[in-house]
């Protein structure tokens, strides 16, 4: 009889391999006494540890192929770095010296001293750097332990198909885990909107998060099912379960073979209506997918991931070189960049304002207010998009607009940006277009004063669906209460295709909503034609276009908009999605 655990399942697809759990900070650590003439040995073992722990870090940064993204290298940088600051390499030795004392406690209780510090500053950046630093420590602890030290950033071949159990991963650590050939992973934090959940669907790595416990019974080695679709997480299997997911695995390879075939084939519904199906990437690899799925351009490139994990802000130049090479990378295809949307979730750590504490931090400086309110960080990215649309067809996309004044001022620095490329020379596309997204009720609301203005607008249906309903999309507790198919969430979107048809005005939606082909059809019937989704959801996003009909599907539509009973919009949306064409 197999057990379940339950999660939010965030990245569809069934894993099935060995356990791999990821060392956290729960490693049972007890003091010892240390007799007098023993004491230098101890700081010796320590050192050697210390020592040891930054030979495998470097091993592991030497062994990532170039072409890795910097955010990934960075970050096992910054882990480098800890490695030689003397909180982590003096500090644990002066307390073996002083108090006496096993080398793994003193080097616990300096990780908990420097734990209650970061714990009284409740900051996002801040908090990053404190798993870091348990991060760094375990590696230590486990050294000293004498233990195998096979963490996510190293021993590729014990994480060769494996199934991931961790606490929690950051978005660079599930890109590394990605790399070195995991099957899929699973954490006990973590919401479906995460960045980390995102990662995962544009990867294709099968995950659950948000599953608060994993017994500890489930050890490495453990053969396991994972089943991102419903989920779960199935342990103590037999030979009949076993059997019967080889066979849905089978039949999902059979799938995707299928689908593959579409990759050159337009998007048309079955009635002639053509849609644009583009593409959301994070890291630069994205683009390569994006293209191998056969998407028309990139609909919503997240620049912040270019600042994260590392300790300065990328500049003008390096901002452009990248952009650069994207577009050399999508030989012709449209790349829409959208600004820095930092802030909340999203900090990097060294953009301005940082370090302040605020109470709500998805209501406060995020995006474009946080740009805006600080021209020295938004600037030079202006004027590297500005420049990159100087060297292919670029769009720039401004995120989180909420007010008309907002609105103006963006467009007022944009034009003075121009200005000073022109009076220097600097070649730029004076015809780059220059959307905004819709993902503040506010903005839904008043679509018509953005559509007026800009020249494209995009739903981000993430944060549309986390503001209008009231729950912070990183929040498991509140997963629950996420539903994009709320009578309020559908009639905003509806407002904004409205709005954009009455001012010709193209609209797409580049949030999550748009990539779950549980919603093309509504989406087709609400008046929707142009869909930026990930790359690994493109395909089947097509399918459903191919074999849909809009005369079909806008009445039903329409029906959906018209209630708002969760039973009757559940009952009408799989009518809809169970006609065949
Ligand atoms: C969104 O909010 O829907 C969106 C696409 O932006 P992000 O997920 O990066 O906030
Ligand atoms: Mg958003």
């Amino acid at each position: 009889m197999s057990t379940t655990i339950y999660g939010t399942g965030v990245s569809r697809g069934i894993a099935i391999g060995k356990v791999h759990r990821l060392a956290g900070t729960e490693i049972e650590i007890f003091e010892a006494a240390i007799p007098a003439h023993l004491i230098e040995d101890e700081i010796s073992r320590f050192r050697q540890a210390v020592y040891t722990a930054r030979q495998q870090l470097k091993a592991i940064r030497n062994s990532i192929p170039e072409d890795t993204s910097v955010d990934i290298t960075a970050f096992i940088d910054t882990h480098l770095l800890m490695l030689e600051d003397s909180m982590l390499t003096v500090a644990p030795a002066e307390l073996i010296r002083q108090r006496q004392c096993n080398a793994e406690w003193a080097l616990k209780s300096q990780r908990d001293a420097l734990a209650r510090v970061f714990e009284k500053m409740d900051d996002p950046y801040l908090r990053t750097r404190k798993d870091d630093i348990d991060h760094v420590v375990s590696r230590i602890q486990r050294i000293l332990r004498g233990e195998e030290t096979h963490t996510a950033l190293e021993d590729s071949e014990q994480l060769r198909d494996a199934i991931v159990i961790a606490h929690d991963l950051t978005p660079a650590e599930t890109a590394l885990l990605h790399h070195q050939g995991i099957a899929g992973f699973v954490t006990e934090s973590g919401g479906p909107l995460s960045h980390t959940a995102i990662l995962a669907r544009s990867l294709g790595l099968p995950a659950i998060l948000g599953t608060h416990v994993t017994p500890d019974w489930i050890r490495d080695g453990d053969t396991v099912i994972l089943d991102g679709a419903q989920g779960i997480l199935l342990t103590d299997i037999d030979n009949a379960v076993l059997k019967r997911y080889r066979r849905r695995q089978k039949a999902n390879q059979k799938r995707r073979t299928e689908l593959n075939r579409l990759k050159d084939k337009p998007a048309v519904t079955v009635d002639g209506v053509r849609i644009c199906l583009l593409s959301n990437v994070e890291l630069h690899e994205d683009v390569l997918a994006a293209r191998r799925a056969g998407a028309e351009g990139i609909g919503l490139y997240r620049t912040e991931f270019l600042f994260m994990n590392r300790e300065d802000i990328p500049d003008e130049k390096e901002q452009l070189r990248q952009y650069h090479s994207i577009i050399k990378t999508l030989k012709g295809l449209p790349v829409t960049i959208r600004t820095l949307d930092l802030g909340a979730d999203k900090s990097c750590g060294s953009e301005p304002e940082a370090d302040h504490i605020v109470p709500n931090p998805a209501l406060g400086l995020r995006a474009i207010r946080l740009c805006l309110k600080h021209p020295d960080l938004f600037r030079p990215q202006l004027r590297a998009i500005l420049r990159a649309s100087a060297k292919g067809p670029v769009r720039m996309m401004i995120p989180m607009l909420s007010s008309a004044h907002e609105l103006n001022e963006v467009l007022s620095l944009i034009e003075d940006v121009k200005h000073e490329l022109r009076r220097e020379g600097t070649a730029f596309d004076p015809d780059m277009p220059i959307g905004g997204m819709i993902e503040v009720p506010a903005a839904a609301l008043s679509a018509g004063l953005f559509a007026r203005k800009l020249d494209f607008l995009s739903i981000g249906t993430n944060d549309l669906v986390q503001y209008t309903l009231a729950i912070d999309r990183v929040d498991d507790a509140v997963t629950y209460l996420y539903d994009p198919l709320h009578p309020a969430v559908l009639r905003l979107i509806k407002m904004v295709i409205d709005a954009g048809t009455q001012y010709r005005t193209p609209v797409s939606m580049c949030g999550e909503m748009a990539g779950d082909p549980r919603h093309t059809r509504l989406l087709l019937g609400m008046g929707l034609r142009d869909f930026s989704v990930h790359p690994t959801s493109l395909l089947e996003v097509k399918d459903v276009i191919q074999h849909s009909r809009i005369e079909q599907t806008t009445p039903v539509a329409n029906e959906i908009l018209d209630t708002d009973d969760p039973l009757i919009i559940s009952g009408l949306l799989a009518r809809l999605n169970e006609s065949s064409e």
